[in-house]
């Protein structure tokens, strides 16, 4: 199944609704590469000059290496000279995605998925954008509706 990317992580969370158990796993460490942070509301593009002088963590709540030791300014002025700035946003990553997913098994655990997936996804598009199509239609095929 392959849906309009506009987050992995929604892809990733409406895939679990609907039973798949297969996903793009490759996307946390591909697209680092490319300086993109993955974060509950979306993703930070670190290249883009309004991180230059922004001294807080990639995600304030990340218990990550990369986010307890940097800033998004450090990492800003590190990707233009050196590959570890990749590495850095690649860890950060592969943490977003293994906290994401243990998040998504313990609310399975307790039986409050569907909570889950609404609260994840009012984060997901807290900047007022309306939910994609596909993933209103997508989670109410498994009854999971969306406000
Ligand atoms: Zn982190």
């Amino acid at each position: 199944m392959m849906f309009v990317r506009r987050s992995y992580a929604v892809d990733l969370v409406v895939c679990v609704a609907l039973g798949c158990d297969m996903f793009d796993c490759v996307f946390p460490t591909r697209t680092a590469r490319f300086g993109s942070a993955l974060v509950p509301w979306g993703s930070l593009q670190i290249k883009q000059k309004q991180y230059a002088k922004d001294f807080q963590p990639i995600d304030p709540e990340c218990e990550c290496p990369t986010c307890k030791r940097h800033s998004r300014a450090y990492l800003h002025a590190l990707f233009k000279s050196d590959t570890a700035a990749m590495h850095h946003i690649t860890i950060h990553n592969i943490s977003y995605q293994l906290t994401l997913m243990r998040s998504v098994r313990q609310s399975i655990i307790e039986q409050r998925f569907p909570e889950f997936v609404q609260n994840f996804m009012r984060r997901m598009f807290s900047s007022g954008e309306t939910y994609p199509g596909w993933a209103v239609d997508a989670l109410a095929s498994v009854n999971i509706t969306l406000e």
